[in-house]
Formats: C-alpha cells, structure tokens, sequence
C-alpha cells in the first residue's frame, strides 16, 4: 500500500468516527441546541421577556425590586421594537408570576425570531456594570445578538462592561433555564447591580436610552 493510499484511508475511518459519534450525540440528547450560525428569522416576531414578577421580586435592594425595573425597561423595549416596524411579543406585562418553562413556551408557540430576557444583577455593593449570558452551545447568531446589546448599551453609558459570558456563573457547560430551553437565539441581559447605587441611578436616568439602544440593537441583528 502506498502513502497516498493509507492516508485517504484514515481519512475515511477518521470521518466515519466523527460522524458516529455525532450520531450517538444526538441520539442521546435529542433536546441540545442546534447549531445556528447561518440563522435566518423566519417572523419578525421579538420576544421580551421581563424576568421575575409576581411573588417572585428578583433581587431585592431595600424598596427596590428587580421585577418592577425588569418589567418597566420590557414595556419601554416593546414600545421601540414596535416603532421599529417589529412585533414584540411581552412574556408578561404586569406584574405577574411565570415559571421559567411558561416563558420560553411563549417565544417557542410564537415563533418568536429571537428572545431576550431583561434582568438585573445582585452582589456585594463595590460589583457593578452590565453583562449578557448566552447559552453554552448555540453560538455565532447569539453571540452577535449579545455583542450588538453590550456595545450598544455601552455606547450609553455603563460603569463597566462585563462583557459577554457563555453559560453559567457557575459552569461554562451549563446554560440559564431559558437560553437552553428556548428555540430561537437568546440572551440574557443583566442590567446593572441592583445592589450598586450608582448602577441604579445610570438606569433611571437612562432607562429610555438603554430600551432603545437594546431595541436597535435587535433590529440591527434583523437586517
Ligand atoms: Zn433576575
């Protein structure tokens, strides 16, 4: 057998490794994301998802709930996403409780293009500025919905860009409940400390800016 000959060979068994291997993979985890790289939305259907609410506040800083600026920042977005000439579809807008499952039930019926849930941070005073998760597996077209947020966000204003983060705080190999449980690409925006004085005053002041910097963001991601 020749050099040339052998190395086509190993080709072929390397391939045929990989491909069984893909095969067991998604087999055995008939749920995993796909893979969106080349995503297309196919609705201009944009689903913002206030997080917390109802009997469940968030994070809490004295009077200060995270559901009420969670769901004060959600209505602000839809307005600007709805001017934008896009269809903003509200997991909830009062204050009302949803579990994390009835959330991305909504954006998945829907067929929701993209989802983003809106949060707010929570640690010791001194931790401050703004960061977006995405999930651990679905990558380019999240991460390019995450970047647009973050620069637009900071074109604003924040104390400190955090940046852009996959997974968990916990692990890079986990994903929060509603980027691995949504269909379409999502993130998770956490708007500041809720905990940081200053991160507070940047959002009242800025609350307007901050929507529609996140709502052209999203549209910018559309085109
Ligand atoms: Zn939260």
């Amino acid at each position: 057998m020749n050099r040339k000959k052998l190395v086509i060979i190993l080709i072929c068994i390397f391939a045929a490794l990989l491909a069984g291997a893909a095969g067991i993979y998604f087999v055995l985890n008939p749920s995993a994301p796909v893979l969106i790289d080349g995503y297309t939305p196919e609705t201009k259907i944009i689903c913002i998802d206030a997080g917390h609410g109802g009997s469940d506040p968030g994070a809490v800083n004295g009077e200060r709930q995270e559901k009420d600026d969670n769901l004060t920042l959600a209505l602000l977005v839809a307005g600007e996403l709805e001017a934008l000439g896009y269809t903003p579809l509200l997991t909830r807008s009062d204050d009302s409780y949803l579990t994390l499952g009835d959330r991305c039930e909504i954006a998945n019926e829907q067929n929701a293009a993209y989802f983003v849930s809106l949060h707010r941070n929570s640690a010791s005073e001194s931790a401050k500025g703004v960061e977006v998760w995405i999930s651990s597996k679905k990558t380019a077209a999240e991460r390019k919905l995450a970047q647009k947020i973050m620069d637009a966000l900071t074109e604003v204003g924040v104390q400190s860009e955090r940046g852009v983060k996959a997974g968990t705080q916990a692990s890079t190999e986990s994903d929060y409940s509603v980027n691995k449980n949504t269909k379409m690409p999502s993130c998770i925006i956490e708007l500041g400390f809720i905990t940081n004085g200053e991160d507070n005053r940047l959002l009242d002041e800025n609350m307007e800016e901050y929507a529609s910097a996140i709502a052209r963001a999203i549209a910018e991601v559309m085109e």
